[in-house]
């Protein structure tokens, strides 16, 4: 039941005391029962307020009506039971303050701190860094370009006409609803970084050397070799006077940065529309060192047991690519140059002994996290 002030009858140091006590033990009681902000208002109020609070009352009903001879007592009692309401009072609201700072801000520093994992860099990124990097000491710059693309930079300015045949043997997925549109402005998603050679040529006069980085698509179902997304490189050199020798040169010394200095480069005649002559580049297999065999007479699998291993395309830049940016300073008669492509991922495949590409795209950290 509340407590409510009574009215003293007697005077008595006995009763005063009593009376005191009690008034105090009541507030003390009300205080444990403060839970939230809203309690403490409350019962603040139900004290101290001027108006009809308890102190007030004690006040009234005490001091005031004390008779003269137990007046200079009554008044001592009141005082004392005020400063004590006053003290129990303060300390609830420090608890009050103390209770909320807990429930939002609850730190033990005594427990062991959460261990992140450092996490790695992904094969096919690392590998596509060191391919970079060997061309950046020859003086290459990194250049980069939309991966939706449209077909003109994708197919056409790369001699790729509309109908043409090579345009089979690469199996693009377009972007739906581009019907409307005349052909050369439909998108679709790269199928090769090679629009970024034209792309460059047109912001850049030559003399240039670059290679580019990224990822492309093709319509391929993914399997153990397959994958509808991966990487490649690209590089494109144009001067005055390029010749294939410039491009055996700068490949060879590629391969042996990259892929250790005893290994030898073999080319063959290939075909891509955009490069005239083209050629394949061989490089001895780094895994058996060109004996196409492995331990104990077992066959070299990444070989195919002949001792080398296919790693780029190749060309001198066909003069009808050149065609394309004439204006710009490539006049087909004044320069010439040679353009190389390979695939990240097969090369990082072969780098790391993974017989699965789909291992590098699926996330899985069980298998990344032996390149930590
Ligand atoms: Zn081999």
């Amino acid at each position: 039941m509340a407590y409510t002030v009574p009215k003293l009858t007697d005077y008595s140091t006995e009763a005063l005391e009593k009376a005191a006590d009690e008034c105090t033990a009541a507030c003390t009681a009300e205080a444990s029962e403060v839970r939230t902000e809203a309690d403490l208002k409350s019962f603040r109020d139900r004290w101290m307020a001027r108006k009809n609070g308890i102190l007030t009352q004690v006040n009234d009903l005490w001091l005031k009506g004390a008779p003269k001879e137990a007046k200079r007592e009554t008044g001592i009692r009141v005082n004392e039971a005020k400063a004590a309401v006053a003290d129990i009072i303060d300390k609830a609201e420090h608890l009050r303050l103390e209770l909320s700072t807990a429930a939002t801000d609850s730190l033990d520093i005594s427990l062991p701190g959460i261990r992140r994992p450092i996490g790695a860099e992904h094969p096919v990124a690392r590998t596509s860094r060191e391919i970079v990097a060997v061309f950046q000491k020859l003086g290459y710059s990194v250049a980069e370009g939309p991966v939706v693309e449209t077909d003109y930079y994708n197919f056409e300015a790369l001699n790729f006409p509309p109908n043409h045949p090579a345009r089979d043997t690469q199996d693009t997925l377009f972007i739906a609803g581009q019907e409307a549109k005349p052909q050369r402005e439909r998108l679709l998603l790269r199928t090769h970084t090679s629009p970024v050679q034209i792309r460059t040529m047109e912001k850049m006069r030559p003399p240039i050397r670059i290679v580019i980085p990224g990822t492309v698509h093709r319509n391929d179902p993914p399997d153990a070799s397959h994958s509808p997304m991966f990487h490649q490189i690209e590089g494109l050199a144009v001067d005055t006077n390029i010749t294939f020798g410039d491009l055996k040169g700068t490949l060879d010394h590629a391969m042996k940065a990259l892929f250790g200095s005893s290994v030898k480069t073999h080319f063959r005649p290939s075909f891509f529309p955009f490069t005239e002559p083209s050629a394949e580049l061989y490089v001895t297999c780094f895994i058996c060192g060109g004996s196409g065999k492995r331990e104990g007479d077992a066959p070299c699998r990444p070989c195919k047991q002949t001792g080398w291993i296919e790693v780029l395309g190749c060309g001198m830049v066909d003069p009808n690519v050149f065609e394309f940016v004439k204006d710009n300073g490539y006049d087909p008669k004044k320069v010439s140059g040679f353009a190389f492509g390979m695939g990240v991922d097969r090369l990082a495949l072969l780098k790391y002994g993974v017989d699965d590409i789909q291992l590098f795209f699926q996330g899985d950290v069980r298998f990344l996290e032996q390149f930590g």
